[in-house]
């Protein structure tokens, strides 16, 4: 036998659900602008701002101070406290830490959402436009997603809930509610909230809550509505949440899963198996984070309410540009004119305006005219950006 085998050989001996997955397209246009001198990087869920020194100098004292063995799969007991504290303070209800589990990043916390109640053949409800990792996850574990159209409206966008309900069928398992959402900056209400909550526990179904931009709520005073407010100990809800926005810390790869208390074990066994858990010195630096972070949080939403006017202020008065102000996030959503492949438009923008979008055609059903821009930016930046664009915009009119 050849010890060479071709690369189709190789890809047709792995799992279906492995060989199957689709690359970023989000990263398809970062690749091609990725060294382009003065380009302005627009295109990633990040904000600029490297993570703040209090936070750094936790994580590095705790690294020299030899904090580098083994540690708990849930989480430092002390950083888990931190976390039920932070909750405590910004839900205003009591949290308990035995709710909380450590992991590498809000995308490792949807893992295990979806490792714990997914397998072959069970359908997830999923709201589009949608970041493209609940639909990759799901994928890895057999499963599929079931894509719910939202509808662009003269105020924003729109998740029909009788639409929702009505997608749930016999292999239905969970509903992704990602609110506010990426990268539609769509927000649901608490009385939307509350509807789905009634519908899953009716049903018997798991909601995997992402509400990781929480704090970056435009569409009132305060945060955004909240499933918080309104789950019991024993709901089937599940709760991704990261470190990464609040506190400008995504290169450390570090979040928490929130989930009935009864589940802890379950939990623990998976994180067991998969990563063995989060280094001790990162979990310092999340401490310092939560424990003293509130203020740079609220310098954070504040950089992202400048960013949202930024971007409103250029793109709103365009008559060729389908554009509403979003709800919460820090992503403007929109449409030009005309455009109908948004990966090769978005490669061109990177090519003659100098400007990194991301592709709509990344996120979903739906998303192929938009193009997503991160506003969480330098006012500096982000006014040069729009205007390159908007000079790219008024070429293609003409
Ligand atoms: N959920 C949503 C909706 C996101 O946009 C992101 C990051 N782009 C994440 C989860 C995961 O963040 P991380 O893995 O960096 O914690």
């Amino acid at each position: 036998m050849s010890t060479r085998q071709s690369t189709s050989d190789l890809m047709a001996a792995l799992r279906p659900s492995a060989a199957g997955l689709p690359e970023s397209r989000i990263v398809t246009v970062f690749n091609h602008g990725r060294n382009k001198p003065g380009l302005i990087p627009l295109w990633a869920g990040e904000g600029d701002l490297p993570t703040p020194p209090f936070i750094a100098e936790a994580a590095s004292k705790a690294l020299l101070g030899g904090e580098t063995f083994y540690t708990y799969q849930r989480g430092l007991p002390e950083l888990r406290q931190a976390i039920a504290d932070y909750h405590t303070r910004h839900y205003k209800r009591a949290f308990s830490p035995e709710t909380f589990f450590v992991t590498g990043g809000g995308m490792q916390a949807i893992q295990l959402a979806f490792q714990m109640t997914v397998g072959t053949g069970d359908e997830v409800l999923v709201p589009t436009p949608s970041w493209p990792n609940f639909r990759g996850a799901i994928e890895v574990q057999g499963g599929i997603a079931k894509s719910v159209p939202m509808s662009l409206e003269r105020d924003g966008w729109r998740l029909d809930l009788d639409t929702l309900f009505a997608a749930a069928g016999p292999r239905t398992r969970a509903i992704v509610i990602n609110s506010p959402a990426n990268p539609s900056g769509w927000a649901a209400s608490q009385d939307d909230l509350a509807a789905i909550l009634a519908f899953t526990r009716k049903h018997g179904l798991w909601i995997v809550a992402d509400e990781i931009y929480g704090q970056f709520y435009f569409g009132g005073s305060g945060m955004a509505p909240s499933l918080q407010h309104l789950i019991e100990p024993d709901d089937r809800v599940l709760f991704a949440q990261t470190f990464s926005k609040n506190w400008a810390m995504t290169g450390w790869r570090i979040g928490w899963l929130q989930a009935p208390a009864a589940l802890g074990q379950v939990i623990e066994n998976l994180v067991q198996y998969n990563t063995s858990g989060v280094a001790p010195f990162m979990q310092r630096g999340a401490i310092a984070a939560l424990n003293d972070g509130d203020a740079f949080l609220k310098s954070q939403v504040d950089r992202a309410r400048q960013g949202l006017e930024i971007v409103t202020k250029a793109l709103k008065p365009l008559n060729s540009v389908r554009y509403v102000a979003p709800a919460g996030a820090f992503y403007g959503f929109f449409g030009i004119d005309g455009m109908s492949d948004s990966l090769s438009a978005a490669l061109r923008i990177v090519d003659e305006a100098n400007v990194g979008l991301a592709p709509g055609v990344a996120f979903g059903d739906g998303s192929e005219p938009y193009f997503r821009v991160c506003f969480l930016r330098s006012p500096e930046q982000l006014q040069e950006a729009m205007a390159r664009l908007n000079r790219w915009i008024g070429q293609q009119q003409r």
